[in-house]
């Protein structure tokens, strides 16, 4: 991997082993939720704690050869609704929209107006794929004349024109039976809904988002609807721009208590900025780190979980000065990108994107997405994206919230500067009428870095580096074909498996006992059921680099055979030796 996999036999493979399960399956599971099993669980923690102790605790040197400072928070996931007024994440539009990509353009449009204005125009649909014998859009048309001419006939025919949508591979993802019941409902909202006037969006969000998704998507190729301003088919699906979850603090749901789940966890480090200054007297440069949920009211989860509704983020807000930002963000972007190369990342699959001009957000000055080829898409996908946000973010906070705290007062630089000046106070310096450019020498808002990865997603990018389909002999010599996960020994869930050879002579005793010994170092795991080769592929599959086994020789000279999940070479080690080996294989950069 991440050559083109069956992402439904992966997932299988994924529940099967207990990496990943759908959440609440038992119930039919929830579009864009996922819980992870016992191996995924450990996976994903490692992962996380990689990413802390690499980036929080242990980072390398600056581009000055200096230490890096660096401290965590970790912030409630509910905050005052005015935190998401400031940063824009309040203001969005409530309605899922498409944008142009064409450079130049780069325009909005509501997803369902632009999909109401190409409706019956057959000139629009694809053609020669199987969306045009499963068009949604007829099947509206149609619905509309049945109900409207025979209300309570063509049941039949109904149905099996809906059995059409379902079976078309993007139907699939929309919960057809959503589409069925409003179909099959007689009441007149829904079938109002169905043809996406205004009631629609109240009575059936999730129709509504998916009749709009078809506008540009046809199983699963673009359908070339042309951009109403400049005429070019670079359309992006339709996208809610205000994604964020709703809710209510306290015990009365009202307006006056309306919050919001935070789609993402940087704008607590922002209003925490000052709290983090004067609590640790930090000196810019430094940055604040956070690991925590966001919730996202994704139209389209899709990929597994590549874009769920509930993920982890794994952030930092690096704040700098102004004149030395590009420096740092070339930092980041450079540091970030290997970071994933030393955890087991081919580079070859790992594809950094600086994002044109046209593409940055309003206040960015750079962008560059760390992207990977997953392996079910055609195109590498963003896993990351490192953002120089300039001082958008601290200066939005300072005027919505009316705090002057916001901004730096450069000390040191003050007191360096001295000998030119009358005062050495900044209040009486100021009374002087010092031009913009010089107060800004000492006060300004600081620029900022944000490397914002996903834990999740690099957690499913883990999962598909590691996959391998490989032969190896049996135990007669013959060639059988196993699947391993070749996880980075950081990564993996768990780290040794111990074995006695055979259930006697001592050996599940002396098994135990080394088991017993590593344990509080290290996930290991003792196994004495069945076959040496049988629980090998055990192994094998859960990602376990290390297997000990005690066998007649360990009673003689106290050693133990240790073997390589990749090279499948096996070693004799003294049995003081096993946890040594297996912390040097766990060092950083090893
Ligand atoms: P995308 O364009 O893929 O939606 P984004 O640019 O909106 O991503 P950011 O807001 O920059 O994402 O979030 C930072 C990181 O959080 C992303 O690089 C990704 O790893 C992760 N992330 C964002 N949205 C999701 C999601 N819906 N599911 C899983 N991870 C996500």
């Amino acid at each position: 991997m991440p050559t083109k996999i069956d992402m439904a036999k992966f997932a299988k493979f994924c529940k099967d082993m207990g990496f990943i399960f759908q959440s609440s399956e038992i119930y039919g599971g929830i579009n864009g939720f996922w819980d992870y099993g016992p191996l995924g669980v450990e996976l994903k923690k490692n992962i996380k704690d990689a990413w802390w102790l690499d980036m929080v605790r242990n980072p390398p040197p600056g581009p000055d050869g200096q230490e890096i400072r660096m401290v965590g928070l970790d912030c409630a996931i509910i905050m005052n609704p005015k935190v998401w007024v400031a940063s824009g994440h309040a203001g969005g539009f409530a309605d899922p929209m498409v944008s142009c990509t064409a450079e130049g353009c780069r325009k909005l449009f509501r997803a369902d107006q632009l999909w109401v204005s190409s409706f019956g125009d057959q000139s629009q649909k694809p053609q020669g794929d199987s969306f045009v014998e499963t068009d949604l859009p007829n099947i509206i048309a149609e619905l509309r004349r049945i109900n409207e001419e025979e209300p309570v006939g063509k049941r039949e025919e109904l149905k099996k024109q809906v059995e059409r949508v379902r079976d078309a591979k993007i139907a699939s993802i929309y919960q057809p039976a959503l589409l069925k019941s409003c179909i099959a409902s007689s009441e007149p909202d829904a079938i109002e809904g169905t043809a996406l006037t205004k009631t629609e969006q109240k009575s059936n969000p999730n129709l509504y988002r998916m009749l709009t998704w078809h506008l540009n998507h046809a199983g699963g190729e673009r359908w070339p609807v042309p951009c109403p301003a400049c005429g070019k088919t670079q359309l992006t699906e339709p996208r809610a721009f205000n994604l964020m979850n709703e809710t209510h603090t306290g015990p009365i749901k009202s307006d006056e208590n309306l919050a919001y789940l935070r789609p993402e966890t940087a704008q607590g480090i922002f209003v925490n900025y000052r709290n983090v200054m004067d609590s640790t007297r930090l000196k810019l440069p430094f940055g604040i780190a956070q690991i925590g949920k966001a919730f996202r009211n994704e139209i389209n989860p899709r990929n597994f979980t590549f874009r769920s509704r509930e993920f982890e983020q794994m952030e930092i807000e690096f704040f700098c000065r102004p004149d030395e930002s590009m420096k740092w963000y070339e930092y980041w972007r450079d540091l970030r990108k290997k970071w994933y190369s030393t955890l087991g990342v081919k580079s070859d699959n790992l594809i950094p994107r600086e994002q044109g001009k046209e593409e940055l957000a309003h206040y960015s000055i750079g962008t560059t997405d760390i992207e990977y080829m997953f392996p079910f898409s055609d195109e590498p996908q963003e896993l990351e994206g490192v953002a120089h946000r300039g001082s958008y973010d601290l200066t939005a906070h300072a005027k919505h919230s009316g705090n002057d705290k916001l901004n730096y007062f450069d000390e040191e630089k003050w007191n360096a500067d001295s000998g030119g000046r009358t005062t050495n106070s900044f209040k009486e310096w100021m009374k002087t009428n010092p031009s913009a450019a010089d107060i800004e020498k000492y006060q300004f808002t600081p620029h900022v870095i944000e490397p914002s990865a996903g834990a999740d997603r690099f957690t499913l990018a883990v999962l598909c580096e590691a996959y391998t389909e490989d032969k190896v002999p049996d135990a007669k010599g013959n060639e059988e074909t196993r699947i391993v996960m070749k996880f980075h020994p950081r990564l993996a869930p768990i780290k040794a498996a111990i074995f006695p050879l055979v259930n006697k002579d001592g050996m599940p005793e002396t098994a135990m006992k080394l088991y017993r010994e590593l344990k509080p170092y290290f996930n290991v795991f003792f196994d004495d059921k069945g076959a040496v080769g049988r629980r090998y592929r055990r192994q094998d599959e859960a990602g376990t680099p290390f297997c000990i086994t005690i066998d007649g020789d360990t009673a003689k000279d106290n050693t133990v055979t240790i073997r390589d999940r990749d090279t499948l070479k096996q070693e004799r080690v003294p049995l003081s030796q096993v946890r040594a080996v297996i912390e040097r294989a766990l060092m950083p950069g090893s």
